[in-house]
């Protein structure tokens, strides 16, 4: 087995048996990396960057599931559209009539995750809690079509507080209840919460986490943080 192979198998051993899936995060990483994981069964990848994922994505075997996770412009909606799974980013009602109309002219129905800003850092992307209902509850949003809305995502503080990663990954479970509750209780799509990265995915699952993203821990550090 290689490095990143054994990397991989650690993590998934740390996972529970069942109701939580890893996505594995390679980008920046290249796309031999990708096959190694692969190679041990892994289907699952996400990637940030329209540039990085649409060359993945035709290159490599079509089983794949891509699931987008970087901050998306509207202008890049078109080019990620044909070869996601899920868009797990979604953080405003722009982006999500984008994806939508860009998923009707090659009629598909993108899976979206709405994200939520629950971090310290402002810098972070995502809507906040008020900010979401309004949309949810808006006619806009009730005309689109080709969007299936199948959960949340978010993304703790960079501490090593575990209290406070503790308390932002249970605030994103708790937007998740409230929302399933209010919008989607007839949905059983809407299902996942997708919280936790190599340095803190084990509280995240702690609080419920139904999607790990886990990039370093398994292929290694990346020469640029993003
Ligand atoms: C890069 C990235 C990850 C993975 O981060 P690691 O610390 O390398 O595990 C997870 N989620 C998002 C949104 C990312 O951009």
């Amino acid at each position: 087995m290689t490095e990143i192979q054994q990397n991989l198998q650690k993590v998934l051993q740390s996972l529970p048996n069942e109701g939580v899936r890893l996505v594995a995060v390679s980008k920046f990483n290249p796309m031999t990396a990708i096959e190694e994981a692969y190679a041990v069964g892994q289907r699952l990848f996400g990637e940030s960057h329209a540039q990085e994922l649409v060359p993945k994505a035709q290159a490599l075997p079509k089983d794949i599931q891509w699931h987008f996770i970087g901050h998306l412009q509207t202008n890049k909606v078109k080019q990620v559209v044909p070869y996601v799974s899920c868009i797990e980013s979604v953080d405003s009602d722009r982006l999500l009539a984008e994806i939508d109309k860009q998923a009707a002219k090659i009629g598909r129905v993108v899976d979206c995750l709405l994200q939520f800003h629950v971090a310290r850092e402002e810098t972070k992307f995502g809507f906040g809690f008020d900010e979401c209902c309004a949309m949810l509850q808006s006619e806009r949003f009730a005309s689109l079509r080709n969007v299936r809305i199948t959960g949340i995502m978010g993304m703790a503080s960079i501490t090593g507080d575990e209290t406070q990663l503790r308390s932002e990954f249970g605030r994103l479970k708790a937007y998740f209840d409230a929302l399933k509750t209010r919008f989607f209780a007839s949905e059983p799509a809407f299902c996942e919460l997708s919280m936790g990265m190599t340095h803190d995915y084990p509280i995240a699952v702690g609080e419920g986490a139904t999607l790990v993203r886990v990039g370093s821990g398994i292929f290694g550090e990346r020469m640029y943080q993003h």
